[in-house]
């Protein structure tokens, strides 16, 4: 009798190892498809990026915010456009907003 209900727990102990390895591949692979997943959401954001440019004659970046220090030294009109606009034109990021 002693003998089988040992055997019975060590049966009972072998499925539990056996379900929770399932159970494991099966996390990972859900997770390896959500990280896709929020990797293609950032490719194609559906709202739109706004970004700061200066108008001046020199200006050639655009700027993520309207206070930073590049365009303290700007000389025409700082602007608001998309991101997409800045783009259109030639604009580059700015490096002291965009670190
Ligand atoms: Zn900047």
């Amino acid at each position: 009798m002693l003998i089988a209900l040992q055997m019975q727990s060590l049966e009972a102990n072998g499925h539990k190892q056996s379900s929770k390895k399932v159970s494991q591949t099966e996390v990972k692979a859900e997770s390896t498809q959500k990280t896709n997943a929020s990797k293609e959401l950032n490719k194609k954001p559906k709202k739109k990026i706004y970004v700061y440019i200066c108008t001046g004659r020199y200006a050639r970046v655009f700027h993520a915010t309207n206070y930073c220090k590049g365009l303290s030294r700007c000389r025409g009109e700082i602007k608001e456009i998309t991101l997409k606009q800045a783009r259109y034109i030639g604009r580059r990021a700015c490096r002291i907003c965009y670190d």
